[in-house]
């Protein structure tokens, strides 16, 4: 086992470093912090990142993919300021689906522009009255005659006020008097009766957060996708990544957290030496430390492990919600370091803690993830009642 990353993951690193620093800052610091990005900022952030590869880290070379492991992904992802990663995670993350889902036909229509960055994707399956149980979805796709229609409503989905590609998990109602199964249509902007309207929210502010209206919206039937390898598979793969990488958005807010409240100890005096003297503010630093560590370790051993194909739901779900919470402390932590001026808006803190609140939902809560880690420790699984007994 050797915990040092390889000279590539080191120019990997370094390389995305100097992207973000000259070429991603830039574009976020052009714009109000408190508002969501225009949506051509985002594409040129995505055309930035396209040559790259990383609108398609998860699909092979060949298929004009980064063909790259999870774990150099993660080392990568990681510094992403996180308000481009989570609208990077929902871009790729529809792309990933879209190729590991979708027929030759549907790939070589939805891809290239996705992939060159010129269109935007997301993945719409929260709906306004459910979200951690995926089973209680209503949207429904409904014959019309000679046409097939969506009635729904998506809540709380990344990139939807400005995407052009959404894939909409709905019930396949198309047989009046069948049992409604789960389908999933690629809705394409353009298509009447399909809105998106942005939500505003406590953190994450520069990214997208939004609700989709599907009102009767018209589905030509080349849109739906007939999964080869079932749908749920493809889902809970794409969760078990997802997981340690939004992970790895608690790592970055919380070494920058770090990083701010040791400068400034070393800096701000008070009793005649330097706070960072003082022994209660080194055992304060030294947890945040220690929290860093811990949460960039769980999060490269949960992409190590998809790597090397061995079961990971437990260790993701034990990565991300670490990860999230060892952040919210950590960002604390660092306040208070900071006194008066861990409260400022200029000292940039206040902004990582808000945007640390917004992890802790997607890709499961952290309630979730804990049950998720519990059933597989126990082997037993805890979401559900069991039915009463008789
Ligand atoms: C930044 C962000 C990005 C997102 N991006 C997307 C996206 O791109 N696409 C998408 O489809 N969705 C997205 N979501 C939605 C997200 O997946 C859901 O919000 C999440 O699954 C939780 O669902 P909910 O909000 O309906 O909460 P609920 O499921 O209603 O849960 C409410 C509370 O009850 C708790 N709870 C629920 N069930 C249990 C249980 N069995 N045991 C204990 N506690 C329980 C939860 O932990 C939570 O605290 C995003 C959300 C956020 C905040």
């Amino acid at each position: 086992m050797d915990f040092e990353l390889t000279p590539e993951q080191l120019t990997m690193r370094d390389t995305a470093r100097r992207v973000v620093e000259r070429e991603l800052t830039p574009i976020l610091e052009r714009h109000d912090a408190r508002h969501a990005l225009p949506k051509n900022a985002f594409l040129q952030i995505l055309q930035i990142l396209a040559p790259l590869r990383l609108t398609a880290p998860r699909i092979p070379e060949e298929a004009g993919g980064a063909g790259i492991s999870m774990l150099d992904y993660g080392i990568i992802f990681e510094q992403l300021p996180p308000q481009v990663g989570m609208n990077l995670l929902s871009h790729e993350g529809c792309i990933g689906r879209l190729y590991a889902e979708c027929s030759p036909a549907q790939k070589s229509r939805f891809l290239p522009d996705l992939i060159a960055g010129r269109k935007i994707g997301c993945t719409g399956s929260t709906e306004p009255e459910t979200g951690s149980d995926p089973r209680g979805i209503k949207t429904r796709l409904v014959r019309d005659g000679a046409k097939l229609r969506l009635h729904g409503r998506k809540m709380w989905i990344t990139n939807a006020s400005v995407c052009d590609v959404m894939i909409v998990t709905c019930l396949d109602a198309r047989e009046p008097n069948g049992k409604p199964s789960v389908i999933k249509a690629v809705v394409e902007r353009g298509m009447a009766a399909f809105e998106t309207r942005e939500i505003e929210t406590i953190g994450l502010q520069q990214g997208y957060l939004g609700e989709a209206l599907f009102d009767g919206c018209e589905i030509p039937a080349e849109n739906l996708i007939e999964s080869p390898e079932g749908g749920t598979a493809i889902l809970k793969k794409s969760w078990a990544v997802n997981r340690p990488l939004v992970g790895l958005q608690a790592v970055h807010l919380a070494q920058s957290a770090l990083d701010l409240a040791l400068d400034y100890a070393k800096l701000r005096k008070a009793f005649g030496k330097a706070i960072a003297g003082h022994q209660l503010v080194q055992k304060n630093l030294s947890d945040m430390a220690t929290a860093v560590m811990s949460s960039r370790l769980l999060c490269y051993h949960a992409l190590a492990t998809i790597d090397r194909g061995a079961p990971a739901d437990g260790a993701s779900a034990m990565a991300k919600r670490h990860a999230q919470n060892s952040c919210e402390q950590v960002v604390w932590e660092a306040m208070n370091i900071l006194g008066a001026l861990g409260l400022a808006r200029e000292a940039r803190l206040e902004r990582m803690y808000r945007d640390a609140r917004m992890l802790s939902i997607p890709d499961g809560t952290n309630e979730l993830l804990a049950l998720i880690h519990g059933r597989e420790l126990t082997g037993v699984g805890a979401f559900r009642d069991a039915p009463a007994a008789r």
